[in-house]
């Protein structure tokens, strides 16, 4: 890592992407910060056209700056989409320099716009990871859990609901099925009239009617709710 002179504003230190370059006094809105450096390129050069690494700054059609060099401390400034200085550029004096386009505090990471070109390539592959960018993610994550957790919600609601009608709708039954039971009843007490009619007609009451009859009357286990009665009725 280069060393910086102690009367600089700025020191390399740890970023989100790995390293960054840190506002280490106030910075100015408009003060140049660093000088984007190193040697020219000339693309109408083979050998220049050739160089390759994600340091090149394109100056023009002709002349890009490759700031791969270690004494390059501007290439330590990471990309924001919304950032704190830009990239100043001369195209007459083949010169760029980093420029504060708001007054920086100590503490705060420098950044500046790399451009649409750069973006496309390197940035949006892997997702840019600047502090607006960060922000929007975490929106969306935001919105994606509370669309979740609205979805969730909303299908418990109708599980609920689902279950209140299916509760109604069993009451409904109940109703019914007790007017069943009823005429059930009904339905034995006649069984068992006649029963005991054709008992009395013949003076013989045949073994099995007259049981029927018994169990119909006297059973001790068999109150006459409905439920039980149901459960009688069903025993038929
Ligand atoms: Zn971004």
């Amino acid at each position: 890592m280069p060393v910086i002179s102690s009367k600089k504003p700025y020191r390399i230190g740890r970023s989100r992407t790995g390293l960054g370059l840190f506002a280490t006094k106030p910075i100015k809105k408009g003060s140049k910060i660093v000088r984007y450096f190193g040697p020219l390129l000339d693309s109408k050069k083979k050998k220049d056209d050739a160089v390759d690494n994600k340091y090149l700054f394109e100056i023009s059609n002709r002349w890009t700056i490759d700031g791969s060099v270690r004494k390059n401390i501007a290439r330590y400034i990471n990309h924001a989409c919304k950032p704190n200085a830009e990239s100043d550029v001369s195209a007459r004096k083949r010169k760029v320099v980093i420029r504060a386009i708001k007054n920086i505090e100590p503490g705060e990471e420098i950044n500046y716009d790399y451009g649409t070109d750069y973006f496309k390539i390197f940035l949006k592959p892997i997702g840019c990871k600047c502090d607006a960018c960060e922000k929007k993610r975490k929106k969306k994550r935001a919105e994606a859990r509370a669309e979740k957790l609205r979805l969730k919600l909303k299908a418990e609601k109708k599980v609920a609901k689902k279950a209140v009608r299916a509760t109604a709708k069993s009451r409904g039954k109940t109703t019914i099925a007790k007017g069943v039971v009823d005429k059930g009843t009904i339905t034995k007490a006649t069984v068992a009239k006649t029963a005991n009619a054709h008992a009395r007609g013949t003076g013989k009451p045949t073994k099995t009617k007259a049981a029927r009859t018994k169990s119909l009357t006297t059973r001790p286990d068999q109150p006459a709710s409905p439920a039980l009665a149901s459960q009688a009725s069903s025993d038929n």
